[in-house]
């Protein structure tokens, strides 16, 4: 079968398998089914009992789980419909309604959960057994059980923090929101916003992006001590809240055990990875030569060293993808198919339309749906591979239930990444033009960095940025000890200029989520191991990678590999990962050097 000929053109979606439309019957009927389920859940609250018998229990755990279903349905309808068009007030106002629905849900059974973790043992093993794919999501939960609160304890939690620390991350995020970055381009000053300021950091022009970084980190620089204390502010409240009232053992422990990873592991990824920081300044010297300067400035760091404006046609693209899908295994292609004829690809530029691009799966065994605002370029072809990754993960997951079809965070980006080297395997193999060919080298190498590196040492920051707050140290203490993680990572290799001092405080992952980072590198590196694993193997290696995928989030990571021969404790295993990263530098060393003008 080939899939090069099919007929697909950019497109809007279609959300009609969620709701034919937003305030027709349909919805209104939802809404109340699940009113209706919720008291239902409400009234049989007094059952929770010490001897509660194992059927009821269950009843308890499907209609939980119903609600849930449900209310996916009318959320991802809401936010669907908004990101097509974000200047749509109707949109906007229903996202506002179900958000104010689902909390009030998420409050009228949160004592389910409360009881559930504070149950003991005895109880809890009698009542999770024979639970099926339920399993692990009831035993997950009662992994919080040393650190859960009295039920007045939590609620006074929730209260204050959506005055308090959501408030503050509120205030953030829309101080930061509001920031315009000049800059002049063609002897003309344009105003930006940070996103279209960073596009020039990937373009030629040296001058360029010495001038958006500069720019960037002025105007962050500007805010810096309020943005710091902000920071500070968040971490203590961090501590006092993971720390003093719930005894995790470290600040990160508590996203570890969110994750679902073992703190040792985490320590061990972050200590393989700091270890192979030379790998990454051997690319950044190459990148000198090629760029034929003496040393890589740290504005350089993702200049393209060559020029190529090769484009794609959408129905090239997609027959590209599919292809490379279809040879890995005809089920992937056939999965990722089914969102092309059921129309769940928004794949047009349109104004208004949400930027960037996402999957959303909403429940198991519906056809997830793919937001991507394709242009034509190479890099647009791989984020068709890399959303369709994503839905292919979830449609393998069907399986499961609403609670553990979506994978856990650590391998989330499995299948994506995963399904990006295939293309990028198969652009290789069929490009004929060399510069095509460097430029999807590099481009490789780019991202490794950015999402693996880069990562590790923001990681890295924010564990010594929330002991040296808790030792009492100020706002400029920590901009020092930020310039020193950077030196560590870039050695001489890069040079570096004192306004990224004020970096951290421009990055909105480590104030909302804070440790979140280190799963970009967790899954990228796995990804690497993988595809190293299915070079040496081939075939073999196929049922091992699909029951990965199908696994979904149905137990823990580190189980769901182990059963795929991966030992995720190993220190090797990390360094799998980096040996591939090794030998695409080597490769690009390999290459005869042609400098071009900028
Ligand atoms: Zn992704």
């Amino acid at each position: 079968m080939t899939f090069s000929n099919l007929p697909y053109t950019p497109e809007r979606w279609s959300l009609s398998d969620l709701f034919p439309s937003p305030d027709g019957p349909e919805m209104k009927a939802t809404f109340a089914e699940v009113e209706a389920k919720v008291a239902d859940f409400e009234g049989k609250r007094s059952l929770l009992t010490l001897d509660i018998d194992h059927e009821k229990f269950m009843d308890f755990v499907r209609l939980g789980e119903q609600i849930t279903r449900l209310i996916s349905r009318f959320y991802a309808f809401a936010n669907l419909w908004f990101s097509e068009d974000t200047q749509n007030q109707a949109a906007q106002n229903l996202q506002a309604r179900v958000d104010q629905f689902v909390a009030s849900v998420e409050n009228r059974t949160l004592f389910f959960g409360l009881w559930w973790k504070a149950l003991d043992e005895a109880t809890a093993t009698r009542l999770m057994e024979n639970t099926g794919d339920y399993h692990y999501w009831l035993e997950e939960m009662r992994h919080f059980k040393p650190h859960t609160l009295s039920e007045p304890e939590e609620k006074i939690v929730n209260i204050k923090n959506t005055t308090g620390i959501s408030a503050l991350n509120t205030l953030y995020e829309t101080i930061t929101n509001r920031y315009v970055f000049k800059i002049t381009v063609d002897g003309e000053e344009k105003e930006q916003t940070r996103d279209a300021l960073m596009v020039y950091v990937r373009q030629h022009d040296p001058e360029l992006r010495a001038a958006a970084y500069q720019e960037l980190y002025r105007v962050y620089g500007q805010d810096s001590t309020i943005l710091g204390m902000m920071y500070q502010n968040l971490v203590r409240d961090w501590r006092n809240e993971q720390i003093n009232l719930r005894h995790f053992a470290s600040p990160i422990s508590t996203r570890n055990l969110a994750n679902d990873i073992p703190d040792e592991v985490v320590d061990t990824l972050l200590e393989v990875s700091k270890r192979n920081a030379p790998i990454f300044q051997r690319f950044f010297r190459l990148k000198a030569r090629w760029l034929g300067v003496e040393r890589l400035r740290r504005y350089d760091i993702y200049a393209p060293v060559v020029k190529s404006d090769k484009t794609y046609a959408f129905d090239a693209a997609t027959g590209l993808v599919l292809d490379s899908f279809n040879k890995f295994d005809p089920r992937l292609a056939t999965l990722a198919q089914r969102l092309f004829t059921e129309k769940h690809i928004d794949s047009e530029v349109r104004k208004g339309k949400e930027s960037g691009a996402f999957c959303w799966s909403v429940n198991p065994g519906l056809a997830p749906w793919m937001l991507v605002n394709f242009q034509g370029h190479t890099d647009d072809v791989l984020t068709l591979a890399h959303e369709l990754g994503h839905a292919i993960h979830a449609m393998l997951a069907a399986d499961h239930t609403q609670y553990t079809f979506h994978s856990s965070l650590p391998l989330a980006e499995t299948a994506s990444t995963f399904g990006e080297m295939m293309v990028v395997d198969r652009l290789l193999a069929e490009e004929s033009d060399e510069d095509v060919r460097r430029d999807l080298l590099f481009r490789q190498v780019d991202d490794a960095y950015a999402t693996i590196m880069r990562q590790v040492f923001f990681a890295l920051f924010e564990r010594q940025a929330h002991e040296m707050t808790h030792q009492g140290a100020m706002v400029d203490e920590l901009a020092s000890a930020y310039m020193e993680n950077l030196r560590t990572q870039f050695g001489e290799a890069v040079e570096l200029s004192d306004e990224f001092r004020w970096e951290w405080v421009s990055i909105p992952h480590i104030y909302r989520v804070p440790f979140y980072v280190y799963a970009y590198a967790f899954g990228q590196l796995l990804v690497f191991s993988l595809y190293k694993q299915f070079k040496a193997e081939g075939e073999s290696f196929k049922p091992r990678y699909i029951k990965i995928l199908s696994a979904g989030g149905s137990d823990a990571p580190a189980r769901i590999l182990d059963e795929a021969g991966i030992n995720i404790r190993h220190p090797e295993f990390w360094q799998g990962g980096y040996d591939v990263l090794q030998g695409l530098v080597e490769q690009l060393e390999a290459l005869p050097i042609k400098v071009i003008a900028a």
